[in-house]
């Protein structure tokens, strides 16, 4: 799909999204009704790869459910993780 820009006669700009080579040559404005001609605009293929697209699209994907999950909250105490489990180690010198 891709999104194509139309203009109506009496200037009101409006985007439809249609496959690629399908797109309708004089649709409807959806404000008035009268056939619409369509704007040429530059493909968007160069964001694709830049910083700022990726920044975007990362954004979109975790909107839902966050990327980082905390497993601790900030400023509590970790949690030591015993090395062995038998008591008798806990007498052990300690570096
Ligand atoms: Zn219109």
């Amino acid at each position: 799909m891709a999104t194509y820009q139309y203009r109506c006669p009496a200037g009101t700009h409006f985007e439809e999204s249609h496959p690629i080579g399908r797109a309708p040559e004089a649709p409807p404005c959806p404000a008035c009704g009268e056939p619409s001609r369509r704007v040429i605009t530059a493909p968007h293929l160069s964001r694709t790869g830049s910083p700022a697209f990726r920044l975007i699209d990362s954004t979109n994907r975790s909107a839902a459910e966050p990327e980082i999950v905390i497993s601790r909250i900030p400023g509590s105490p970790r949690r030591v993780q015993p090395y062995s489990s038998n008591p008798s180690h806990r007498k052990l010198p300690r570096p």
